[in-house]
């Protein structure tokens, strides 16, 4: 029986397909933009400009110091350069760090932001911006850090480099199996976050046998949309607060973190959601944490905190930070039985 539910859309637009990115010139042109500050992470640069070569004049600066977490000190950087140029907008190409640089820059100036999405972290249809600050990863949800405009288009992402390709797509199917859990999920929501993970799961092997297969491409990029539209729309949970202290206080990577995490953390989840977390059974198999688990090992990505390059002696402060100000959970999240799941995760075993 369906229980009560709230159900937001989120005003974005969206404009999916290869080639896609042929109409950012005049999506620009309808957003009302003048002067575009361009950001991208360093090695994202020759790429972004080439991007964003029809709109000429329109580009009034290009900021390519993007960094992952969204440190402050980088978007203050970004701002001011933003100030300089009179800019009144801002165009990201990349995947969640260019993203994050942009929604950091919205939430101080107001201004419009249009995302050429070239990863499936999902955070583009997001109004959450993870920022660090003296070592701390914190997050805020505002309407003012949703972007205005999206352009998927998964020609660009031939190139994503396929060990970024695989833990990025399980960055995605960790936002949609938090999202089936959630609190304030909704009919919509699961059905998105399902057919999200559903897509992600089919679409990665593909990948990994031809990173150059154009419609496996489309579909992850159709899956990163879904999964990101779902962690936009509800709230999250144990594994992301997790992965927020192993990518904040200890600086490892994003993705990779998302990827070794999310079998123990659904693992943990599981017995205090059952009905919730069935119809995963269906698209991931019987047990859908160690089917996560030897996914990621079968494609090549890391399965351990150890090989992400985190000390062993770091399990027990990690187990502390991620037991304070915890999100909603459907299991209470209790330090000893985080601190095993730590240190399961830290070793590369499977998923209790
Ligand atoms: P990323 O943006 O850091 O990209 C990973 C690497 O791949 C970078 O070096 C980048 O330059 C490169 N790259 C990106 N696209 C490429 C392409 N098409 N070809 C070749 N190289 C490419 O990685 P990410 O995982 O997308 O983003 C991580 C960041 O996003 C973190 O800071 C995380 O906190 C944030 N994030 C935020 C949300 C949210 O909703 N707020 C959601 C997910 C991730």
């Amino acid at each position: 029986m369906l229980d009560r539910f709230a159900y937001t859309t989120l005003p974005a637009r969206i404009l999916f397909g290869p080639g896609i990115a042929a109409h950012l010139a005049g999506e620009i042109e309808t957003l009302g933009c003048r002067r575009l500050l361009l950001v991208s992470t360093p090695g994202q640069r020759d790429k972004a400009q080439a991007i964003a070569e029809p709109l000429e004049s329109r580009i009034a600066s290009h900021f390519a110091h993007a960094t992952m977490h969204t440190p402050v000190e980088v978007t203050e950087a970004a701002l001011a350069e933003f100030r300089d140029v009179d800019a009144d907008g801002v165009l990201a190409y990349g995947g969640g760090t260019a993203v994050g640089l942009a929604k950091a820059i919205a939430l101080h100036t107001g201004c419009r932001q249009a995302i050429v999405a070239t990863t499936y972290a999902g955070s583009e249809v997001t109004p959450v911006l993870g920022q660090t600050a003296a070592g701390m990863k914190t997050t805020v949800r505002d309407p003012r850090l949703l972007p205005d405009l999206v352009l998927y288009d998964p020609d660009l992402t031939l190139d994503l480099p396929l060990p970024t390709s695989i833990t990025s797509g399980f960055n995605a199917i960790a936002h949609a199996v938090e999202a089936l859990y959630a609190p304030d999920r909704n009919p919509v929501s699961s059905l998105m976050a399902l057919e999200g993970a559903r897509a992600m799961v089919e679409a990665l092997p593909r990948i990994a046998a031809d990173p150059l297969h154009l419609p496996a491409r489309t579909n992850a990029l159709y899956a990163a949309w879904l999964c990101g539209t779902v962690l936009g729309a509800v709230g999250m949970s144990l594994h992301h607060k997790l992965c927020h202290t192993l990518g904040g206080s200890f600086g490892l990577p994003h993705a990779e973190v998302h990827t070794v995490i999310l079998p123990h953390a659904l693992a943990y989840n599981t017995p205090a959601a059952v009905a919730e977390l069935a119809p995963l059974a269906q698209a991931l198999g019987d047990d859908p944490a160690r089917a996560l688990h030897r996914l990621a090992r079968d494609l090549g990505a890391p399965t351990s905190l150890a090989a992400l390059g985190m000390a062993e002696s770091d399990i027990d402060r990690a187990a502390t930070l991620a037991t304070q100000n915890t999100y909603p959970n459907p299991r209470p999240v209790e330090r000893g039985p985080i601190r095993d799941l730590l240190a399961r995760a830290w070793q590369g075993e499977q998923p209790a």
